[in-house]
């Protein structure tokens, strides 16, 4: 596969070669001081998106040139720090810099050697193989990767819109969560809190949409919020290390209506990939599939929608065979539809910045534009429940049991 068709969601530990990698390789000859090393284009772009990522960014390398005499350890030791240094500077990090300078290939801590990935283990215990991903350019890295049971991955490219930057690019993405809901049907069985708070199974139903973007490679999700927003600011301050991304707050001061909410929260994204959703559903829909359909149509928005059988609590959505959405349909008993499930794929973050402060997303948005024939259906049959109303939310209750081993897709 493809460095740019890896998804990084699933991994939470990043090995990283450094030649031909982070640097271009030299061709015969070794990084012997500072003034030998070059970036290679985009690299530093990225590594503020991988650092906000991977829990651990490792450097694995072999560097024989140390074993040669034809530099010395010292050398090495300050291209290191001179390198983090730009890394940091960049909003990049790196956890630690595993090297080999032995001379001989039967060198266990030299790669294709487990040697170094031991050390990674002793030194950081809770980093597992399962979640660990290789990138390198060389096929020593291929093998060591094998050696240690990980997946790897390899950079065939040192131009900027092949190697890693593309990589990061490919893997942006950025959520937009509608939390401001006031739960008004809500409130006979909860009353204090809103709607993406409400409790089940003792955590906030905020928590299971979070962790479930966490199987993706979102590296940003803004939290549009209004309505007792402290409530859900004081959670995610609490448990924000639980999660891989950067989770970032749109307030709205006054209610703005969905259309609003939106446009504010897109006012702090910085990537063009941008999924929108509603705080209080919960759609499995793989948000990479989506992704790449939208892209693949190159429509203005992409509305994911799910087919449901004899049921009156929604209004339906109809589309003609290319999956164009040519109209909604009110409420009604509807024995065989398609319902909105309000999951929304977008690649312009400056969608709605000709709308006004304040409009409804459904019907001063998406309305006119089925009309232009502009939106895109995305069928998926994921899981799908909505805790709008108290049946479903004790239904919630009972299918959030083991949460854990039904989301996780690889
Ligand atoms: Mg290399």
């Amino acid at each position: 596969m493809k460095l740019d068709e890896i998804n990084i969601g699933p991994y939470d530990t990043l090995l990283l070669d450094r030649d031909g990698t982070i640097n271009v390789h030299l061709l015969d000859d070794y990084v012997k001081r500072w003034a030998d090393f070059e970036f290679i284009p985009g690299v530093l772009e990225a590594m503020p998106k991988l650092a906000r990522h991977f829990k651990h960014i490792f450097i694995v390398t072999n560097q024989r040139g140390v074993g040669k005499g034809v530099m010395i350890e010292a050398d090495l030791a300050n291209i290191h720090k001179r390198m983090v240094e730009e890394i940091e500077k960049a909003g990049g990090r790196i956890d630690g810099i595993y090297y080999c300078t032995a001379l001989s290939d039967e060198d266990v801590r030299r790669k294709p050697g487990r040697g170094m990935w031991e050390d990674i283990l002793r030194d950081y215990p809770e980093v597992v193989a399962e979640r660990t991903l290789m990138v390198g350019d060389g096929d020593v890295d291929k093998e060591f990767a094998r050696n240690c049971g990980i997946a790897f991955c390899k950079v065939d490219s040192m131009k900027k819109e092949k190697g890693i930057y593309k990589w990061v690019k490919a893997n942006d993405m950025e959520v937009i969560i509608l939390a401001g809901g006031l739960g008004t049907r809500l409130r006979s069985v909860v009353s204090e809190v809103p709607k993406c708070m409400a409790p089940v199974n003792g955590k906030p139903f905020l928590y299971y949409l979070l962790s479930a973007l966490s199987q993706y490679p979102v590296g940003k999700v803004v939290l549009s919020v209004g309505y007792k927003r402290e409530c859900i600011m004081d959670w995610v301050q609490e448990h924000r290390r639980e999660f891989p991304c950067e989770i970032d707050f749109a307030v709205e001061a006054t209610p703005l209506g969905t259309g609003g909410g939106i446009r504010l929260a897109m006012e702090k994204c910085t990537s063009d990939a941008v999924c929108i959703m509603n705080g209080d559903t919960f759609f499995d829909v793989d948000l990479e599939q989506m992704k790449k359909a939208h892209e693949k149509k190159g429509q203005l928005l992409t509305m994911a929608v799910k087919h449901l059988k004899d049921f009156d609590r929604y209004g339906t959505v109809s589309f003609d065979k290319r999956g164009i959405v040519t109209g909604f349909n009110e409420k009604r008993f509807c024995e065989d539809g398609y319902i909105n499930a309000g999951v929304y794929m977008v690649s312009d973050r400056t969608l709605l910045k000709d709308m006004p402060e304040r409009f409804s997303f459904e019907t001063e948005f998406l309305q006119p534009k089925v009309v232009e024939g502009r939106i895109q259906g995305y069928i998926s049959d994921g899981y799908f429940i909505d805790i709008g109303v108290p049946e479903d939310y004790a239904r919630a209750n009972e299918d959030f049991k083991d949460f854990g081993t039904w989301t996780k897709r690889k």
